[in-house]
This record gives structure tokens, C-alpha cells and sequence, in this order.
């Protein structure tokens, strides 16, 4: 099985494959649904002669769930009120199965018990570490385990959600925050320079800074207003807290130092992806940044969601990146990047139960392929565990904006105020899948 090697380097081998071998490698369990000889397509074309599967959780076959059978996003947890330490599980309907309670309890085999055993800890990067060959198979018996007819789970092995307490995912090493929304760019910058909003280097290399790991925090931590230089000999609460809506990529596989990851590799580095918060106090971030950055305006807290959506789930939504015009450089351009290298994400605001913003990833000018292979261009090695976040993730229409300095009312977060951040996946002829809440109130 060479799920590791299958970066779907075009999209003719990703979506129009003819026999079913190459499909059951990269689809895992639901690969054997497609009809034989269905052609697939990309570009908001349905995917011909699929089927839904259908759980024996009921919850999971609900209309509007995040986590049907085709998702099975993996998290970190422990009940509630318990003293038990927290391991990894995965999200099914309003569920969470016990992965590593299902390996002792002798319910896998060969490569996947031996993934079973690394969700015993209390994080992915055990998991992730083992490669993407352990984390198939995994994924492909969970499936088996959770399909309709399957009956080998006894008691203890599904967890309600409601009765669960969620932890961070990974243990985070490194996190970088791009900017790599065209809209956003363009929008923030017309604030600054109306007669020339975006920098010249914007087309030409995906902007980012090295963002800080220890302040990261789970959805539902609460989300302290920070004090700080507001501008000259002002130092107090920021008065313009504010809200971006991100996605970020968890890394999977390390990348040696020194060795730069080609473009045509760069989404095998990939682990999975979850909603990110980047709680910015707009004062202190105008009044530091200059002349080099985002520090404390930024890095006060940053949130992100509980459940981690594995690459494999999201490869039916993958679709045609943004078109760069002058192109990028030979180093950042891949034909099949071009033309699968997004991801067709519908991603959601909500203060206080209002719905501010409603965007779709797929907008975004830079790939996460794209990201990953600059990041390590100069020999920078990327560790498993470390989050890359996409930076605000806008779009062309103003109903799209992903953060409150877009919308520019002059309105910012006040204490009290209840942020969540929603994504999900929805396409013709497929499941919906989705990333569950990004949440976080603001308190004084
Ligand atoms: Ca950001």
C-alpha cells in the first residue's frame, strides 16, 4: 500500500482514474463505493456513482453533521470530570470513539494496532509520526468498525461528546502565520496605502511570520483581553480586539534540515487540517509592528479547533487553485498544485449567534503546498507537530470578509463577546464533512 507516495501529482490521476487499485489506495475504505469505471471529476462536477456510507452510529447519518463516516477527524479527550489522561479519539456523529480502549480490547491488527497503541497518548504526534501507511490502515478498519452491519464494539468504546472534554490536538512546536489571502492583503492594505495596497513581493512569495506555540489554545478556552502599548505613552486593554478567520495545516512528516521540500512533495507533509483564531489587538499590533512584525498584538492567544481533518478526508475537495498572475517562480509552480492544490471549504464567522462573514478557502492566492515548500526553501526544516495557518482567510465578496478591520465599522470585540468559527466541506454528490467549532469568549 503506497498511500505515503500518492501526493496525486495530477488530476488526471486523482480524479479520472479508470480501474479501482489506485482508488482504494487513496480512498481508503469508502474507495471500494465508487463504482468501477465511474469517471470522477473535479470542479464542482458531481462525482459520479457515488455512495454515502451509512454508520450504525445514528447520529453520523444525520443531515448536517460534521462527522459522518467519510470524515473521522481525530481530537484529543478524556470524560469529563475525570482524572483519566486524555488520548486520542475520533469524532463520529455526536461520538468519540476510544481508539486506544478499541486496541485493547484486540479490535485491530497489524499496522493499525500499531497506530491504535500511539492514540493511547495525549497527543497526535505519536500518531503522526508512525507515516501515512499506519494512519490508513487505521482509518480504513475505523471505518469497517463504525460501518452499518459492523457490530464488534462493546461498552466504553464510544464516549458522547457532550460527556468529553477536549485538549489540544498536537503538542505544537513550531507555528507560522501566513498572509496568504489576496483579499485580505488588499483589503488591509488599502487602510494604509489606498493608492497601492499590496506589496510588491505579495505575488511573488507567500508572506508569513514565525508566530508563537506556547499561547495556542483548544476552543471554549476563554480568551483574556489583553493589556499593551496602544500607541505613544498609552499602555492599557486594547480598545480594537479583534477576530481573523484561519485554516492550518498540522505537519505530519518532519522535512530534514538544510533539505528543501520540492513543490510536487510538499502535500505529503501534510497531516490534517483544523479552524484557527487569530486573536489580534489591532492598537498594539499598529503601534509595534513597525519596522518588523506582529509580536504582542498577536501573541496573547490564538485558538483553534479540536478536531484534526486528516488529508485523506478532504481529497474529494480538493480543487483548482487560484491562477497567479505573473506566475510564480519555477520553485512554487506545479501543474497538478494548480489544478488541485485548494480546497473548496465554506468557512463561517459568528459573534454572539450573528452570522458576520461566509467565505470558501479555495479563494486563497497560496496553496498550503505552496507554504510548506517556501517555508523550507532556504533549508528550514519543518518538525511533525508544527501548525502552519493560513493567514485571514477573505474572499472577493465583501460578505467574505474574515475579520473585523476588513469590515471597517469601527466595531471591535467587546468582554463578553462569543466568537465561533465554523468550515466545512460540501460538494455535489458527497457528504458533508466539516471541522466542528473554533470558540472563544473574550473576557475583561
Ligand atoms: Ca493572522
Amino acid at each position: 500500500m503506497n498511500f505515503a507516495g500518492c501526493p496525486f501529482t495530477s488530476a488526471s490521476r486523482l480524479y479520472n482514474v479508470e480501474g479501482s487499485a489506485h482508488r482504494t489506495e487513496c480512498f481508503g475504505a469508502t474507495a471500494g463505493r465508487i463504482e468501477q469505471n465511474t469517471r470522477v471529476k473535479i470542479g464542482g462536477n458531481p462525482i459520479e456513482g457515488f455512495r454515502k456510507l451509512k454508520s450504525w452510529v445514528a447520529s453520523a447519518n444525520q443531515t448536517g453533521t460534521d462527522f459522518p463516516l467519510e470524515n473521522l477527524p481525530y481530537g484529543v479527550f478524556r470524560k469529563r470530570g475525570k482524572t483519566e489522561a486524555p488520548r486520542v479519539g475520533v469524532a463520529i456523529g455526536n461520538q468519540i470513539l476510544d481508539i486506544g480502549r478499541c486496541g485493547q480490547n484486540g479490535l485491530f491488527e497489524g499496522e493499525a494496532d500499531f497506530a491504535a497503541s500511539a492514540c493511547q497518548a495525549p497527543s497526535l504526534n505519536f500518531l503522526m509520526s508512525l507515516g501515512a501507511p499506519n494512519c490508513h490502515a487505521l482509518r480504513v478498519r475505523i471505518t469497517e468498525l463504525l460501518s452499518e452491519g459492523s457490530a464488534e464494539l462493546r461498552d466504553g468504546e464510544l464516549i458522547p461528546m457532550d460527556a468529553a472534554e477536549m485538549f489540544l490536538p498536537c503538542e505544537i512546536g513550531d507555528y507560522t502565520d501566513f498572509y496568504a489571502s489576496i483579499h485580505h492583503a488588499t483589503r488591509v492594505g488599502k487602510l494604509f496605502r489606498p493608492a497601492n495596497p499590496l506589496h510588491v513581493n505579495y505575488k511573488q512569495l507567500p508572506i508569513a511570520y514565525h508566530g508563537r506555540s506556547s499561547s495556542i489554545v483548544v476552543s471554549g478556552a476563554p480568551v483574556r483581553r489583553p493589556k499593551g502599548q496602544r500607541g505613544p505613552d498609552s499602555f492599557g486593554p486594547t480598545e480594537s480586539l479583534d477576530y481573523e478567520i484561519e485554516v492550518a495545516a498540522f505537519i505530519g512528516t518532519a522535512s530534514k534540515l538544510g533539505e528543501p521540500v520540492p513543490i510536487e512533495a510538499a502535500s505529503a507533509h501534510l497531516f490534517g487540517l483544523c479552524l484557527l483564531n487569530d486573536w489580534s489587538a489591532r492598537d498594539l499590533q499598529k503601534w509595534e509592528s513597525q519596522p518588523l512584525g506582529p509580536f504582542l498584538g498577536k501573541n496573547f492567544a490564538t485558538s483553534i479547533s479540536p478536531w484534526v481533518v486528516p488529508m485523506e478526508a478532504l481529497e474529494p475537495y480538493r480543487t483548482e487553485a487560484v491562477s497567479h498572475d505573473p506566475p510564480p517562480l519555477p520553485y512554487l509552480s506545479s501543474v497538478s498544485d494548480q489544478q488541485t492544490g485548494a480546497f473548496d471549504i465554506t468557512l463561517e464567522v459568528w459573534l454572539n449567534g450573528e452570522r458576520l462573514s461566509r467565505g470558501n478557502f479555495r479563494e486563497m492566492y497560496w496553496t498550503f503546498a505552496q507554504m510548506v515548500t517556501h517555508h523550507t526553501s532556504n533549508g528550514c526544516n519543518l518538525r511533525v507537530g508544527d501548525l502552519l495557518a493560513s493567514g485571514t482567510a477573505s474572499g472577493a465578496a465583501e460578505e467574505s470578509r474574515g475579520c473585523m478591520l476588513e469590515i471597517n465599522s469601527g466595531r471591535f470585540l467587546e468582554d463578553g463577546d462569543e466568537v465561533i468559527l465554523l468550515g466545512y466541506c460540501e460538494r455535489d454528490g458527497l457528504p458533508r464533512i466539516g471541522f466542528g467549532e473554533c470558540r472563544g469568549t473574550v473576557t475583561g
